[in-house]
């Protein structure tokens, strides 16, 4: 049977194990995370599952069932540093919890697998869903061969160290081979759940990034013998950009953030003769993203072309919004209803391992369970324990429904 204050309890288990005053510290391929691995594995020992770690780092559990089509279920147990006690290990936790009660049932109609993730968060080498996208094939390892840690130490050797060889990483992709569907629980992370007071959410996708620094050049000058209409003032782009980005995310139903803005020679007897800004734009669909980001760009000529300055836009950095599979997102919306009484539909803000499995052509979705304050990757992260109970039903309540979808397909 089900026992979802079970998970609660291994959370406070894996909580006292691998954390400290300043929250949980399980970084990927350091020995914390190495001794969350063993005492997950601890765990699955007592299921009748094979257990292996694949080329890339993954973790996985496989329960046989009666068909080779497979039902995937996902989480990650590493953290970020002084990380919270539910991002990514509450989904693998429910996960176990919902494997131990197939397994409690016998032989399932499909196979069930439930995955850790190597390397979600990214926080000691800056590359996020490392093992993620070496199933999905979209790891590129000259891309990672030369990031280094604080420390100096580089990532191949960090990953010698536990066992997986950069060079055969890609290898990984094999195990995808008889995937069907992939369900992974989340904490929602931002404040959209708790504010409209439900406990449980369904995913529709994650986001497509557009991050741009963009440069304004005016002309430094003194600040006193100046007249304001002589002045070529290039923070004046930047201001007036980020006032008109935040009405252009409105209008697009996107986000867009300024997150740093520097300006030259940045003294307080000087207009600014040089300023830049970064630029993230953030929407679930790949038209809208781009029609955001061509009116910022727009916007920019307008208001250096009035400014009499120039603008330059350099791209840092892009990726796709991964939509989820229609049918599993209705399947989620019913499970959540079915456990909370009522659900809601929204996209993710954050990338997460599920976006690279839905790249890879797996039918994916999450499901989100409230974030109280909206705040995660700091100790102060949590969650009513009545709703991570909710979310470990759901998930179980989802799995069965996946299921039946998956043999109806077959
Ligand atoms: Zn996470």
């Amino acid at each position: 049977m089900l026992q979802p204050s079970r998970t609660i309890d291994e959370l406070k288990q894996l909580r006292t194990l691998t954390g400290n005053a300043d929250g949980a510290q399980r970084v990927a391929f350091t020995d914390t995370w190495a001794a969350a691995r063993k005492w997950f594995r601890s765990k699955l020992a007592e299921l009748p599952v094979e257990v292996h770690q694949d080329a890339a780092g993954n973790l996985w559990a496989t329960l046989k069932g009666a068909s080779d089509r497979e039902l995937l279920i996902g989480g990650h147990i590493d953290s970020v540093p002084n990380g919270g006690w539910l991002d990514g290990c509450l989904n693998l936790l429910a996960g176990l919890e919902v494997l131990r009660r197939f397994a409690e049932q016998g032989t399932p109609p499909v196979t069930i697998r439930l995955v850790d993730w190597a390397d979600e968060e990214g926080a000691r080498f800056g590359r996020s869903l490392f093992g993620s996208s070496a199933v999905s094939g979209s790891l590129v390892p000259d891309e990672v061969r030369n990031l280094a840690d604080r420390d100096g130490i580089k990532l191949p050797d960090a990953l010698k160290s536990n066992g997986i060889d950069l060079d055969h990483a890609l290898d990984a992709r094999s195990e995808l081979k008889n995937a069907a569907a992939y369900l992974e629980l989340h904490i929602e992370q931002g404040p959209v759940l708790e504010s409209l007071n439900l406990p449980m959410g369904v995913v529709l996708g994650t986001f497509g990034v557009e991050r741009h620094s963009i440069h304004f050049t005016g002309q430094a000058a003194h600040s006193g013998s100046t007249p304001m209409d002589k002045r070529r003032d290039a923070l004046a782009g930047i201001s007036r950009l980020h006032l008109a980005i935040r009405d252009l995310a409105k209008r697009h139903g996107g986000v867009c953030t300024v997150g740093r803005v520097t300006t030259l020679p940045g003294i307080v007897t000087a207009v600014v003769g040089d300023a830049e800004m970064t630029l993230d734009q953030r929407h679930l669909h790949a038209d809208k993203l781009q029609a955001m980001y061509w009116d910022a760009v727009d916007y920019g000529e307008k208001i250096a072309d009035e400014e009499n300055i120039e603008v330059i836009w350099r791209k840092i950095w892009a990726i796709q919004p991964f939509p989820f599979h229609p049918e599993l997102i209705d399947l989620g919306d019913k499970a959540i209803k079915e456990i909370c009484g009522q659900s809601h539909r929204l996209p993710s803000g954050p990338l997460h391992d599920a976006a690279e499995i839905c790249r890879a052509g797996v039918p994916t979705v999450m499901l989100f369970v409230q974030s109280l304050r909206g705040i995660s990757h700091n100790k102060i992260e949590d969650t009513k324990e009545e709703h991570i109970e909710m979310s470990v039903r759901a998930l179980d309540r989802l799995a069965d429904k996946a299921i039946a979808w998956m043999t109806k397909q077959a």
